[in-house]
């Protein structure tokens, strides 16, 4: 009935209970599961989670903030392990600015004291940049392998709004992407579905202070948007604190259905649709 579209499911938080995670989701109604690869080793162990359970599929990237971490030059790795059959998108990938070098560097006494005032300035706008443009690259890199596979991206995307719709412009009408745990305006979720895009929402709809995002998900088209976890983070309310999992996708439909004037049962049947057309599921 309900997909969870974005977990991570090979994270340690799993690993001695995925089994019952997985059922659990299944008898809250979430039937599929679509895990997500933060760098080449995650995305490894999400197509190995993907063979080992049927109803889960596997998305592979790159994530902004490992971009450095990764292999130089991930592409090879990344695009052999696209090919699988149960790759359903290209991701997490995209831009994430919220914690800049230059925050560790301000944040940092003894750097701080070291490289006083304009030294400082400067080596810190060297050191945002060129973590700018490495996330940067990564992105186009991945953009240009799904357009290759024919497979949609997954988007994350923090602080970095205008730069994220810059890079993905000369993609429109050729790969679609999905800006996942979406947490921005309501007029920021249509521009992005008039490019031909779709936005997520996370169990973050049930938090108290949650009053934009409410209306971000009662604005949307019902085909413009899907709905997943981001497990084990953001768990929603009445487990807020708790490990998140894919079962709670339920609670979060739930919520957007109350918001919208709607059923569990229609949001989970056009989620669902909207879902299996973006991921290539069926
Ligand atoms: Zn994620």
């Amino acid at each position: 009935m309900l997909i969870d579209t974005h977990a991570h499911l090979d994270y340690p938080d799993f690993a001695d209970d995925l089994d019952k995670v997985v059922e659990r989701a299944a008898a809250a109604g979430v039937t599929r599961i679509i895990t997500i690869g933060t760098g080449i080793e995650s995305s490894e162990r999400a197509i190995a989670l993907a063979e080992k359970y049927s109803n889960v599929f596997a998305v592979v990237g790159v994530h902004p903030t490992n971009v450095q971490n990764e292999i130089e030059d991930f592409l090879p790795a990344l695009r052999a392990l696209a090919e699988h059959s149960k790759v359903a998108a290209i991701g997490e990938t995209g831009l994430d600015y919220h914690y800049l070098p230059s925050r560790e560097l301000e944040s940092s006494p003894a750097i701080a004291a070291l490289q006083a005032g304009v030294a400082q300035d400067a080596e810190a706008a060297v050191l945002d940049g060129a973590y700018k443009s490495a996330q940067a690259d990564a992105f186009r890199v991945q953009l240009d392998l799904a357009v290759a596979l024919g497979l949609n991206v997954v988007i994350h995307q923090r602080d970095a709004w205008d730069d994220t719709l810059a890079i993905l412009e000369p993609y429109t009408g050729r790969v679609r992407g999905v800006f996942h745990c979406f947490g921005n305006r309501p007029d920021q979720a249509m521009d992005a579905i008039a490019l031909g895009h779709l936005v997520s929402f996370t169990g973050i709809v049930t938090f108290k202070n949650a009053g934009l995002v409410r209306e971000t998900a009662v604005t949307v088209p019902e085909d413009g948007y899907m709905v997943e976890t981001d497990c084990p983070y953001l768990a929603p309310v009445p487990h807020r604190g708790e490990r998140c999992e894919p079962a709670f996708t339920r609670l979060v439909a739930e919520q957007i259905a109350r918001d919208r004037g709607s059923s569990l049962e229609a949001v989970a049947r056009q989620t669902t649709a909207t879902a299996e057309q973006f991921f290539r599921l069926s």
